[in-house]
């Protein structure tokens, strides 16, 4: 189910340049969610969505349901959002191993990627992800305007900073419970498009590359 190929792009990717979106805090606002899916569809994209166990048990089933028949991909964004950088290794696994089972059962999915909540990554925590069924850790790009490693949205112009910030293979942080980013989400899609990018999820993007990626470490974008 995830990996649909419905759009032509996909039999020849190596000819776009790529950029997996990564969309965090899901499941969140159904409104905003259901506007980024809808952009991204019309301009025959796909993304990740870095799920919260606490928010499936929440009653946001159907919300995660709907992105996956749109062929999105649900990674894993811990099950409280704590601070988990913090945190001792034992307690890493407990909080990503939460989010997995619920997954695995409500959803039937084994998520490949783990998204730190506030990007707190350090080797503890890449560590204790390969250990939960050999997930990775993916953050993203830095903003070049405000120089930091965190979200595309946080420069003030989240159209200028998502188009200027882009390059081939590139991952963002993206967060659809702001309704700004669900807003810009189809002006951003349509000048990336016109500029020759495709979207897809992270999963696709290391395929499309031919990269095979590896655990205990952290990914910024699809080189490492
Ligand atoms: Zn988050």
């Amino acid at each position: 189910m995830l990996d649909q190929k419905k759009y032509t792009w996909q039999s020849h990717p190596q000819d776009f340049k790529l950029i997996a979106f990564g969309f965090d805090d899901l499941p969140c606002s159904e409104k905003n969610v259901k506007m980024v899916v809808e952009a991204l569809a019309k301009y025959e994209g796909f993304a990740t969505c870095f799920v919260l166990g606490e928010n499936i048990e929440k009653g946001g089933k159907s919300l995660l349901e709907y992105v996956v028949q749109y062929g999105f991909e649900l990674g894993n964004h811990s099950y409280s959002h704590p601070r988990i950088g913090k945190y001792a290794y034992e307690e890493i696994v407990t909080e990503l191993q939460k989010t997995n089972d619920l997954l695995k059962r409500e959803m039937g999915i084994t998520p490949k990627w783990f998204r730190p909540p506030y990007l707190m990554n350090n080797s503890t925590v890449e560590v204790a992800c390969f250990a939960v069924d050999g997930m990775c850790v993916v953050n993203g790009l830095k903003n070049s305007r405000t120089n930091v490693w965190y979200h595309v949205e946080d420069g003030g112009d989240i159209l200028r900073d998502a188009v200027d910030n882009a390059y081939d293979g590139a991952i963002y942080v993206m967060h659809p419970a702001r309704s700004t980013t669900a807003m810009a989400m189809e002006e951003i899609c349509k000048a990336l498009y016109d500029k020759g990018y495709r979207f897809c999820t992270v999963s696709q993007l290391f395929e499309y590359k031919g990269i095979v990626p590896l655990g205990n470490k952290t990914y910024h974008d699809v080189n490492g």
